[in-house]
């Protein structure tokens, strides 16, 4: 292949690949525990594998309407309404889309213009500036605080500007694994009450909130859920990553814009899946017991890290368990994660990534969605040092 000669000023001169690719590939060359990159080691339900391929197998084999199936759009908004109290209507507030990572780059690209400002909380998930740069607009950030990550709101309110268009907010959080409380999101709706900032809700891991605490949503404030796209994911719910499903929940005006970019984009997600997964969501102890059934494993990997060096922070929700390495190491967190994987044969991520400059404190992310054998094995290597 000849090479490209001209100039080629990138639109994300910065970017490299992603941190999550990085350390899978080099844990699968060291054939190392893999307790980075955020996926379940273990399968999907049968009856979800079951009624994917009746779907396909039946023929439903063609575009889908642009918005998402209908039963899908109405199963969405039934739970959404159940669980949050709030009624998005299916034909004009409810769009599935081809992952949650698709739809933060739609609300961004239909929302944000060049020159404005979007807020984002430091650490980042990393797909959040990206979009806003590609957009032409400027991130600009609010430090969680450490060791609690909690949000400093008078920061918040010192960040906006009259250029501030838009404030991406993610809870469950990845990856501090902390979670918004009632009286977080009462503070921002006072915040943003007298703005027209659009607020980018990234709720993937609205199911997995620990310890007998509720998942609080920005559809279940009034004042937020006016200015806000709620994002969400099946790949997380239903031990799914691959299929890459979510959806955008918004008002309609919202969801108009929203739709305008998304009908040019993907223009629509993948049918068979949208029906497996409609007819899946009736059985609601699926994402109802969720919370559970990754509660036992946190618990699990912590009674087996117990014993180490590391000091676990809280993980409250997501599933992912945070340790500090104060006691066993002073290396930069991005090399240890690397030599760890090399020569001890455990896989993490080092949470300075999600950082514009790397900060004081020294964290390592662990996934917990692994079999019990997986976790074992891990936190028998995290003991050893
Ligand atoms: N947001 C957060 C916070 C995530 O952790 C992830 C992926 N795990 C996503 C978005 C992306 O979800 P999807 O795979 O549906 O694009
Ligand atoms: N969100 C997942 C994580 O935080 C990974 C998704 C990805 O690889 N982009 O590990």
């Amino acid at each position: 292949m000849p090479a490209y000669h001209h100039p080629l000023a990138s639109k994300l001169p910065t970017v490299g690949t992603t941190i999550f690719t990085v350390m899978s590939r080099l844990a699968a060359e060291h054939h190392a525990i893999n307790l980075s990159q955020g996926f379940p080691d273990f399968d999907c339900a049968p009856e979800l594998r079951a009624l994917l391929a009746k779907y396909v197998n039946a023929g439903f084999n063609q575009y889908a309407p642009m918005a998402g199936i209908l039963p899908l759009r109405e199963a969405i908004a039934a739970k959404v309404e159940a669980l949050y109290g709030t009624s998005y209507d299916p034909e004009h507030e409810v769009t599935v889309v081809p992952g949650a990572t698709y739809a933060i780059f739609t609300a961004v690209a239909a929302l944000v213009r060049p020159g404005d400002e979007v807020l984002l909380f430091e650490p980042a998930y990393d797909s959040y500036a990206p979009a806003v740069e590609v957009a032409g607009a400027r991130p600009q950030y609010v430090q969680l605080r450490y060791p609690d990550y909690s949000i400093d709101w008078d920061a918040v309110q010192r960040a906006i500007t009259p250029r501030t268009r838009m404030m991406i907010i993610n809870t469950p959080n990845n990856p501090t694994a902390t979670v918004l409380s009632g009286e977080d999101l009462r503070m921002l709706e006072g915040i943003l009450r007298a703005t027209g900032i659009v607020v980018v809700s990234d709720e993937v891991y609205e199911h997995i909130v620990f310890d007998g605490h509720r998942h609080q949503s920005v559809a279940s404030f009034p004042g937020l859920a006016e200015r806000s796209i709620v994002v969400s994911s099946f790949g997380k719910t239903y031990h799914v990553t691959g299929w890459k499903v979510g959806y955008a929940l918004a008002p309609r005006e919202l969801m108009a814009e929203f739709r305008k970019v998304h009908q040019f984009n993907a223009f629509v997600t993948n049918s068979p899946v949208q029906y497996a997964l409609a007819e899946y969501m009736q059985n609601r102890d699926a994402y109802l017991s969720l919370a559970a059934f990754y509660q036992k494993k946190r618990d699990y990997f912590l009674e087996g890290v117990g014993a180490s060096r590391f000091r676990p922070l809280p993980s409250r929700g997501t599933f992912f368990q945070n340790l500090c390495y104060d006691a066993v190491s002073d290396e930069r967190d991005t090399d240890l994660a690397i030599r760890l994987t090399r020569e001890r044969g455990i896989a993490s991520i080092p949470v300075s990534v999600f950082y514009r400059e790397p900060p004081a404190h020294r964290v390592l992310r662990f996934c917990f969605a692994k079999s019990e054998d997986t976790l074992a094995r891990g936190a028998e290597i995290l003991c050893r040092l």
